[in-house]
């Protein structure tokens, strides 16, 4: 059947073998070999300048006489170099993204209308805040809508992403604990086994000893091993739910209600928010402070150094020491309270800033059309769908693949490599060859606690014909492995631009920047 589409119409496409033919050009179809603009550089000017008018050069002496090192490119050149670039990187809009953990899902364009919209786009941080109430009620809109959906008081909306809330959050408990005089005595964090890499470095990072919880067969945080690791030196647990594993956390509340009888506090990452927002507040569930990923659960694109947004929701015990500025009312107007004496009139005593400004403006107006555009009903379905799709995934592939944990799962399907024993296939040439099939490879060896995991999110936004290809092709990768057909994986991709690169190099010694052939003339 090859040379055929999966409706039987001929693509024209012909063996494997025809793709590693070498072309004169170096590129492969319509597809181009692109080089470093460096590289390019043809010595041509995207721009007509006029010889200066006599001008006194006050430089004294200063003035350079090598080139600057610029590449010179026409304009067509320049406009060609990045545009290829742009169809090289693989996105969410191109094709499905089953990365787990990550939550890549579609970040509908009206979003994107919104956030453009010049009153909101074009608003300066120093701005005087009488001439940006709006801006300031959108903010107070967005934190509305995440107390009521966490069931939780209050709301730092100045962190940048999933890490910086956590960081906030854990500043905010070790504020608390300093206001009760514990501040040198409380000392360790519990972290389950399972826990994103972020939920021990940010414990590390404030100086606490991370004390790590094992998981139990059923991938769920060993209760009894927490326990016996409670003591009064514990300042907090880091705990995510639904957790890495993709598993809901069901003793949630008998961990918060243990923790809190020895005076710690719960820290919860929210990350995975996005399976449960409209089913679970948690609130209710006992945590004191949770990150909430707003380009996870609330749309906005994210990844490729895009700004994300994290949010924190605090308890009662936690918000009087919420992160400046906080947005108070005046005679009838909004304003940011900037300094610790505005906040102690309202009771706070703030930890200090953690942002020069007041978190990504973007990212809040992205949120905010995502959430009243979804409703509270929509957002509910949308966790709800998220749950199914994986769970869709799971049922579909866990006897031809193989699942590490009994059971439904949460918003992500995880598969260990116990169906790839003794094929001489690993997880790394499963997800290689992924690539040859136009998938983007799911999270791979994450998490750590199951072997060669392969972690698939595919999100509510995936229709079932999509999920349904997917599966097929995964379920056809597995069948080839099983019946050794190994070099289907081996050497894969073969029909990538770049095959198999040496990634632990790549890692360990990045060039990141590009050297002259010739040394270049730098300034005298
Ligand atoms: C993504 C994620 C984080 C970190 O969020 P960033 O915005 O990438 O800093 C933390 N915990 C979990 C469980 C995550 O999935």
């Amino acid at each position: 059947m090859s040379g055929m589409n999966k409706q039987g119409r001929p693509t024209g496409v012909g063996e494997l073998g025809d793709a590693g033919r070498k072309t004169f050009t170096g590129n492969r179809g319509l597809a181009q070999e692109e080089l470093l603009i460096f590289e390019r550089d043809s010595g041509a000017c995207g721009v007509d300048l006029d010889e200066p008018n006599a001008f006194e050069d006050r430089l004294g002496g200063n003035r350079r006489k090598g080139s600057v090192g610029l590449p010179g490119l026409s304009e067509p050149d320049v406009m060609r170099h990045y545009v290829r670039l742009s169809q090289k990187n693989y996105a969410i809009d191109a094709g499905l993204y089953p990365l787990g953990s990550c939550t890549m899902k579609h970040n509908p364009r009206l979003n994107e209308k919104i956030a453009r919209l010049p009153g909101f786009a074009d608003v300066h941080p120093l701005q005087p805040t009488k001439t940006a109430q709006g801006a300031l009620e959108l903010i107070e809109l967005v934190a509305h809508w995440l107390k009521v959906l966490t069931g939780m008081p209050a709301v730092a909306m100045s962190p940048k992403a999933g890490a910086h809330g956590e960081l906030c959050g854990m500043m905010a408990i070790h504020a608390a604990l300093e206001a009760r005089g514990e501040g040198d005595t409380r000392t360790r964090v519990l972290v389950p086994e399972s826990a994103h890499g972020t939920n021990p470095a940010t414990a590390a990072l404030l100086g606490y000893t991370v004390d790590s919880i094992p998981a139990t067969e059923d991938g769920r945080v060993d209760v009894a091993a927490f326990k016996a690791k409670l003591g009064p030196d514990v300042a907090a647990i880091m705990l995510t739910n639904p957790n890495t594993c993709g598993l809901f956390e069901k003793d949630i509340k008998e961990i918060a209600d243990a923790l809190h009888d020895v005076g710690g506090y719960f820290y919860c990452d929210g990350a995975n928010f996005n399976a449960i927002v409209g089913r679970v507040r948690p609130g209710d569930l006992g945590v004191d402070a949770m990150h909430i990923n707003l380009h996870k659960t609330f749309s906005t694109p994210h990844g490729g150094g895009g700004p994300g947004a994290g949010p924190v929701v605090l308890s009662d015990a936690l918000a009087p020491f919420a992160p400046l500025p906080w947005i108070i009312e005046r005679n009838g107007r909004l304003k940011f309270a900037d300094v610790p004496e505005q906040v102690e009139e309202v009771g706070g005593s703030s930890f200090g800033r953690m942002t020069a400004f007041h978190g990504q403006m973007g990212m809040f107006l992205r949120a905010a059309a995502y959430m009243l555009s979804h409703g509270s009903d929509g957002l509910r379905q949308a966790a709800e769908d998220a749950v199914l799709s994986a769970n869709y995934v799971l049922a579909s592939l866990k006897d031809t693949m193989s699942a590490p944990f009994e059971g439904p799962c949460m918003h992500e399907a995880l598969f260990d490599d116990a169906f790839l024993k003794d094929t001489g296939v690993e997880t790394l040439d499963f997800a290689k060859a992924m690539i040859d099939e136009g998938y983007h490879p799911m999270t791979m060896y994450f998490p750590l606690v199951v072997h060669g995991a392969m972690l698939v999110e595919p999100t509510e936004s995936e229709s079932k014909a999509s999920l349904d290809l997917f599966i097929d092709t995964l379920a056809d990768l597995a069948k080839s492995a099983k019946q050794g057909e190994v070099d289907r994986f081996s050497g894969a991709p073969y029909l990538a631009p770049m095959r198999r690169l040496d990634e632990t190099q790549a890692a360990r010694k990045p060039v990141l920047t590009w050297s002259p052939p010739a040394p270049a003339q730098a300034a005298e």
